[in-house]
């Protein structure tokens, strides 16, 4: 379902590009505390979360996700904070699978997925994404902070793997001096298994992470990396968008990938529009600020009025943030991803 090619009809923004995907934020809350996302100073005990009355129900969200797709949206991603602690999201993901026409998928942590992976599977949900920074116990509490060990994220895609969800792709946010050497020991592990793992330039996606650029491990080092043990070529994208450039193992022919969002900016591609946990809609991951769609839910607006709505900020839209860190450029105000979503 990668291949989809934006529908003819989609709008297009101020940069001609399409509205294809929608990654909808289900929570703002996590069970981890990942240094490059959630760090525990920032997001402690008396961090407000979002109450329980500006947050999404379910039938909001599947209202607006059917807008969505109504405009030539195709890939819908169930992300947060943590999905799975979202309770009974796979009700939501029911509800989802229910509209039609589109690939679902969702991004977790991977904390609650031995117990939930079938549930999403008998729900509709087809593929599924975990993210794991590295094999050894050691980085990996470090990086989420929370303690929290490999052994069960393991034991959750072994459960998303045996309810048939797949392909199953594990993103790993690299961080210099935290993680680049957990690269290769991910990239042998997982080669074997058929799973594609996705490395992710540590990015500087809101203003609590401490972000630098000598902490981000450009993508060409890490397929440099990986290419010195296991020959690798690139394999030609999916679809016009795809974040991830990808690398075949010459050997057996399984595939990684590499989101070089850093330095190889893809802003010109980006089909992507964002619905935080309390119903705005951002237009790019680095936004500052988003429209409330929220309020034309609530509002009592016609389905036909909210995609008109929609389509007019996507007509407006010219965000390239990355391409302008590139250029030395950067916004003052910044969401974070916990909120937003990955
Ligand atoms: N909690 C879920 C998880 O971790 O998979 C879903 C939400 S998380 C915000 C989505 C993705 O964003 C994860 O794969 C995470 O590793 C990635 N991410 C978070 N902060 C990042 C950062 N500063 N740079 C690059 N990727 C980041
Ligand atoms: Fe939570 Fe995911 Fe952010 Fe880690 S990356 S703190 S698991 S939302
Ligand atoms: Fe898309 Fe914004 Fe990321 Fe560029 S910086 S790829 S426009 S989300």
């Amino acid at each position: 379902m990668d291949s989809m090619i934006p529908s003819a009809g989609a709008p297009r923004d101020a940069l001609g590009r399409s509205l294809h995907d929608l990654r909808i934020s289900v929570t703002d809350r996590c069970n981890f505390r990942c240094v490059y996302c959630m760090p525990k100073e920032v997001f402690g005990r008396d961090f407000a979360f979002l109450p329980r009355a500006e947050v999404l129900s379910f039938e909001e969200i599947t209202r607006v996700a059917s807008i969505f797709v109504g405009l030539g949206v195709r890939k819908l991603r169930l992300t947060g904070g943590e999905p799975l602690l979202r309770r009974n999201v796979e009700r939501l993901v029911g509800m989802l699978a229910g509209i039609g026409e589109v690939d679902l998928t969702l991004t977790t942590n991977g904390a609650l997925l031995a117990r939930k992976a079938q549930a999403l599977r008998d729900a509709g949900l087809t593929r599924i994404t975990v993210s794991l920074d590295a094999l050894d116990d050691a980085t990996f509490r470090a990086m989420n902070d929370v303690d929290f060990p490999v052994a069960r994220v393991l034991e959750g895609i072994d459960a998303a793997e045996a309810a048939g969800l797949a392909p199953i792709k594990i993103n790993a946010v690299v961080k210099r001096g935290l993680n680049e050497h957990a690269i290769v020991p991910l990239a042998r592990h997982f080669r074997e298994r058929g799973h594609i793992v996705r490395f992710i330039e540590f990015m500087d996606v809101g203003h609590t992470n401490g972000w630098r650029m000598d902490n981000v491990v450009p993508a060409a080092e890490i397929v440099a990396m990986i290419g010195r043990e296991f020959p690798l070529e690139p394999v030609a994208a999916n679809y016009l968008g795809e974040v991830a450039s990808r690398w075949r193992y010459r050997d057996n022919g399984n595939e990684i990938g590499v989101i070089a969002s850093v330095t190889q900016p893809f802003c010109r591609a980006c089909t992507r529009a964002r619905l935080s946990t309390d119903g705005k809609l951002y237009t790019c991951l680095f936004a500052s600020a988003g429209f409330d769609l929220r309020a034309l839910v609530r509002g009592g607006q016609s389905d036909e009025a909210i995609g008109a709505a929609i389509a007019a900020v996507w007509g407006r839209r010219s965000d390239r943030y990355s391409e302008l860190r590139s250029a030395g450029t950067q916004r003052a105000q910044k969401i974070e991803m916990s909120y937003i979503g990955g």
